[in-house]
């Protein structure tokens, strides 16, 4: 844990360098230092670990982690952040590391040899692109240690979603493949500033051992598939698929289900056999 070191209000430092919330950039910035340590303790003791944020911004959630001894490493899109970063750095000589560019496009294999955990509180313009990014990689348990990420409470009620429910589907399945998934905290919108129009919610994942295996594209195209037709019967929305209702029967799932009644365990059965 890093000493207590004595830091500007961070609306004073948003205020020296200027930096009006961006909506394009889905700037909406956090600034009560108590809900950060709260977030920033989500994945458990950060103490010299070694950390991932993407979107540090005027560095509200930064602090909390430098705070809690997390040697961070950040992503900002926006330049103009990249001076108040630099003050703040200073402050935790050795544990901030910033690097400007998009996250989207950042090889994570460059920044990290080490096991890391991932912390963001998303721009939520690209939340679901980041998520799927890091869910999908082909070799698993992947490198990152867990993420905790915040999304709009929507998203994130679709990430640990159970079968049978309105919010269950892709997102859900993807997630629960391979991770144990759940909602740590609600955070109300007049949290944020500027605040956005809906509830957040921050989402903690952890990496499961051994999933089955199954190509990551493959189950992503299906459940693509599948749920955009999510009111028809499978056998509608598999039918115009290369084995798809061979698959059905070979999985031994009634292909007069519709998708969102069909488990985590029972979809990558059905991947599994349009792989065979
Ligand atoms: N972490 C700060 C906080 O909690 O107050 C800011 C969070 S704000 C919701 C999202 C941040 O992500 C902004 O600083 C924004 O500039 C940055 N951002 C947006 N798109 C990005 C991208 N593609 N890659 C990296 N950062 C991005």
């Amino acid at each position: 844990m890093s000493e207590q070191v004595t830091l500007p209000p961070l609306r004073e430092v948003v205020k020296k360098h200027g930096l009006s919330a961006n909506k394009s950039l889905g700037q909406n910035f956090l600034f009560d230092s108590h809900l950060l340590s709260r977030i920033a303790a989500v994945p458990g003791s950060l103490d010299g670990e070694r950390v991932f944020e993407v979107g540090p911004g005027p560095g509200g959630l930064t602090r909390a982690l430098l705070q809690s001894g997390a040697i961070v490493t950040a992503v900002e899109r926006d330049d103009r952040c990249l001076p108040a970063l630099d003050e703040l750095s200073a402050h935790f000589p050795g544990q901030l590391n910033v690097t400007a560019g998009d996250a989207l496009k950042i090889d994570m294999a460059a920044l990290f040899q080490e096991p890391f955990h991932i912390l963001s509180n998303l721009p939520y313009n690209i939340g679901s692109a980041l998520l799927v990014q890091w869910l999908s990689e082909d070799g698993w348990p992947p490198i990152w240690k867990s993420l905790t990420l915040m999304f709009q409470r929507e998203v994130a009620e679709r990430i640990v979603a159970e079968p049978g429910t309105n919010a269950y589907g892709r997102l859900s399945i993807l997630a629960q493949w391979r991770c144990n998934a759940k909602i740590a905290m609600n955070v109300h919108r007049s949290a944020f500033t500027p605040p956005p129009k809906v509830t957040s919610a921050v989402v903690h994942l952890t990496p499961k051992d051994q999933p089955e295996g199954v190509q990551p594209k493959l189950l992503e195209q299906l459940t693509q598939r599948v749920f955009s037709q999510r009111r028809k019967m499978l056998r509608q929305s598999m039918k115009s698929m290369r084995g798809g209702l061979e698959a059905l029967e070979a999985a031994k799932i009634d292909n007069q289900r519709r998708p969102e009644t069909v488990s985590v365990g029972e979809f990558i059965r059905l991947a599994r056999q349009l792989s065979s």
